[in-house]
C-alpha cells in the first residue's frame, strides 16, 4: 500500500509515522521550505503523553502545576493533578519527522498539494514542485489531507471550507512576580468570547494571547490587554484554527475510502479552549488504526468525535455567559467541583462531565439561564 500525506506538521508526520512503522509506504509533501514554520508556544494537558506513547523530553519548555482563573470580580486557583506541558511546535514538529525518517517516510519539502481526482480504487494527487513551479501527478492507495485549517484536500472534495477562528499571541517577558508554574486565564465577555491567556515558557518568558473573531479585533483587544499590564511583545504568533461542529462527517472525503483529513484538516479542535494538538494526534491514531485494519475511519473516530461534541456544547453556553456569569461560575469552583477540575483535565471530558455536573449541580442552572436569556 502506498500513501500521500498533504503536510508535514504535528497531525500528518505522527499519521505518517503510525503507518510506515507497519510497514506503508509514505511520502509527505510539504508547502513550506523548513519544518515546524512559523514557532508557536502550545500548552497542552499530559495527554500527550498518553496519545504519543512517549514523551520527547526535548520539544517541552515547562511544566505547569496550577491555573489561575480570574473574571471581573473573582479569582480562583487550580492545582492540577497532572501537570500541563508547555511545548514549542517547531520542536515537536522536528521531532516527530526525526521519527517518521526513521522507519522510512520520505518528506518532501517546498511541494504544495493542489487536488485529487479519483480512478477507480486509485487517487491522483496533484503536486506542484514551488521551486520549478511544475505540476506533477502522482497516483497512490490513499490520500491524506493533514494540511491544516484551510485544506486544500478538505476544499476541493467539500467545497465548504470550515467555520475559522483567529488566535493571536505575543511572547512577553514573563511579568515581576509571576510563577513560571502557574497559568493565567482571563474571561472578559465583552471583549472576547473566549479568553485571555498567559502561558509562562520559562522563568523569562511568558506567551500572552486571545482568541477573537477576526485579526483586527484580536490585535486591538491583545494590545489593549498588553498595555493595561505594562507587557511589552517582542514576536507575534497567529493563525486560524477550524471550529468543530456538531455532526461534522466531513473526514472521509470519497466513496472509495481513500482520501481522507486529520487534525486541523478535519476540524478536531476542542473549542472550549481552541487546542488541536492532542486532539489531532488522536484524529492521526484513529486514521492510522483503520487503514491498518481495513476499518472505518467514522468509528474509529467515536471516542474522539464524543469529546469534540462535549467541548462544542459547552462552547455554545459559554458564548452567551456575561461577565456576571463568570463572576457566579468562578464563585462555583470549590469543594467537590474544584476536586474533579484538579483530578480530571480538558482532554477528557468524556469521563468528567456528569462528574462535574453531580459536584455542582448549579452548573445546569448556570447554562439553561444562559441559553435561556439568549433566545429571549
Ligand atoms: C497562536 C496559536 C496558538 C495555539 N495554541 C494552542 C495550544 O496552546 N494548544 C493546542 O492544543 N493548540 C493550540 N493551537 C492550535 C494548534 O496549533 C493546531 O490545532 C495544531 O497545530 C494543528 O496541527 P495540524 O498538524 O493538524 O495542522 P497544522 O499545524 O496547521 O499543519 C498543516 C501543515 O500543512 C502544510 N500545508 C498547508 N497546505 C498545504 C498544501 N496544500 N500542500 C502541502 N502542505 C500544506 C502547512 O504548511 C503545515 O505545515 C494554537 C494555534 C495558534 C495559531
Amino acid at each position: 500500500m502506498n500513501v500521500i500525506v498533504s503536510g508535514a506538521s504535528i497531525s500528518g508526520l505522527f499519521t505518517a509515522y503510525l503507518l510506515a512503522k507497519e510497514g506503508v509506504k509514505v511520502e509527505v509533501y510539504e508547502k513550506e521550505g523548513l519544518l515546524g514554520r512559523p514557532p508557536r508556544t502550545l500548552i497542552v494537558t499530559s495527554e500527550l503523553n498518553n496519545v504519543l506513547g512517549f514523551l520527547p523530553e526535548e520539544i517541552v519548555l515547562n511544566k505547569v502545576n496550577y491555573i489561575e482563573l480570574f473574571s471581573r470580580t473573582t479569582s480562583t486557583t487550580i492545582e492540577l493533578k497532572t501537570p500541563d506541558l508547555i511545548i514549542e511546535r517547531e520542536k515537536m514538529v522536528n521531532y516527530l519527522a526525526h521519527l517518521a525518517k526513521g522507519v522510512g517516510v520520505e518528506i518532501v519539502l517546498r511541494h504544495q498539494c493542489e487536488g485529487f481526482a479519483l480512478f477507480g480504487k486509485k487517487v491522483t494527487a496533484r503536486i506542484r514542485d514551488l521551486d520549478s513551479n511544475k505540476e506533477f501527478q502522482k497516483s497512490v492507495d490513499i490520500l491524506i489531507g493533514a494540511d491544516g485549517a484551510q485544506s486544500r484536500i478538505n476544499l476541493v472534495a467539500s467545497r465548504n471550507g470550515h467555520l475559522l477562528t483567529t488566535l493571536l499571541q505575543a511572547r512577553v517577558h514573563l511579568p515581576m512576580g509571576q510563577n513560571p508554574n502557574t497559568v493565567r486565564v482571563w474571561f472578559d465577555s465583552d471583549r472576547t468570547k473566549y479568553f485571555y491567556w498567559l502561558i509562562p515558557e520559562s522563568e523569562r518568558v511568558a506567551a500572552v494571547g486571545l482568541v477573537a473573531e477576526d485579526i483586527q479585533q484580536a490585535e486591538e483587544c491583545l494590545l489593549k490587554f498588553l498595555r493595561e499590564r505594562g507587557l511589552e511583545a517582542f514576536e507575534f504568533q497567529s493563525a486560524m484554527v477550524p471550529m468543530h461542529r456538531f455532526g461534522f462527517i466531513g473526514e472521509v472525503l470519497s466513496k472509495e475510502h481513500n482520501v481522507f483529513t486529520v487534525g486541523d484538516a478535519a476540524a478536531q479542535v476542542k473549542v472550549t479552549t481552541v487546542g488541536g494538538v492532542v486532539t489531532g494526534l488522536h484524529g492521526a491514531r484513529a486514521l492510522s488504526y483503520a487503514i491498518l485494519n481495513g476499518r472505518n475511519y467514522s468509528k474509529a473516530l467515536r471516542e474522539l468525535k464524543i469529546e469534540l461534541n462535549l467541548h462544542f456544547l459547552i462552547r455554545q453556553i459559554l458564548n452567551r455567559f456575561s461577565g456576571e456569569d463568570y463572576d457566579r461560575l468562578i464563585g462555583m469552583i470549590n469543594g467537590r467541583l474544584k476536586n474533579t477540575l484538579e483530578e480530571w483535565n480538558r482532554d477528557e471530558l468524556k469521563q468528567s462531565f456528569l462528574k462535574l455536573m453531580w459536584a455542582e449541580p448549579r452548573l445546569i442552572k448556570l447554562g439553561a439561564k444562559a441559553l435561556i436569556r439568549s433566545l429571549l
